[in-house]
């Protein structure tokens, strides 16, 4: 499902290793000029399915601002932060995962595998999932 919404995409990072937003893959992805099988879109996010699912369920859940990551959150993207959270509990309930429980992971940083430096949400389920997490 795609709404319309035209990303407004700027550069949003603190410290080094930016990238800028016309180089970022999720960005371009938001914009509509790499292809995704997009499951949602308001203004604020773009949902859509992971290429290399890791659950019968996986969506990833990106803000359409370039945000590299929750370390370059500011005060003033709390909305934001909570407005992710929220889509994923609705779209929990739009792919038939929200009563059988599900996951939603964000990894950060090098160590945890975070490996496209935009903000986005894991959202995991159809499956048990173990702990703790590899
Ligand atoms: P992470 O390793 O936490 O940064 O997650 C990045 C995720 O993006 C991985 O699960 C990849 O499979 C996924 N991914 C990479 N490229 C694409 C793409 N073009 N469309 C959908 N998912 C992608």
């Amino acid at each position: 499902m795609r709404t319309g919404y035209s990303a407004l995409s700027t550069q949003h990072s603190r410290g080094g290793g930016a990238i800028s937003a016309q180089d970022c893959l999720f960005c371009k992805i938001v914009a509509g000029s790499i292809p995704a099988q997009v499951v949602w879109q308001d203004a604020t996010a773009t949902a859509f399915r992971d290429l290399n699912p890791q659950a019968p369920v996986h969506v990833l859940i990106v803000p359409n601002r370039h945000v590299a990551s929750i370390g370059d959150l500011a005060a003033e993207d709390d909305a934001l932060g909570g407005e992710l959270l929220r889509t994923a509990a609705q779209l929990a309930e739009q792919e038939g995962i929200a009563a059988s429980g599900y996951r939603v992971v964000i990894n950060t940083g090098p160590a945890a595998g975070q490996s496209v430096a935009h903000l986005h949400l894991h959202l995991l389920g159809g499956r048990r999932l173990g702990w703790p997490p590899g």
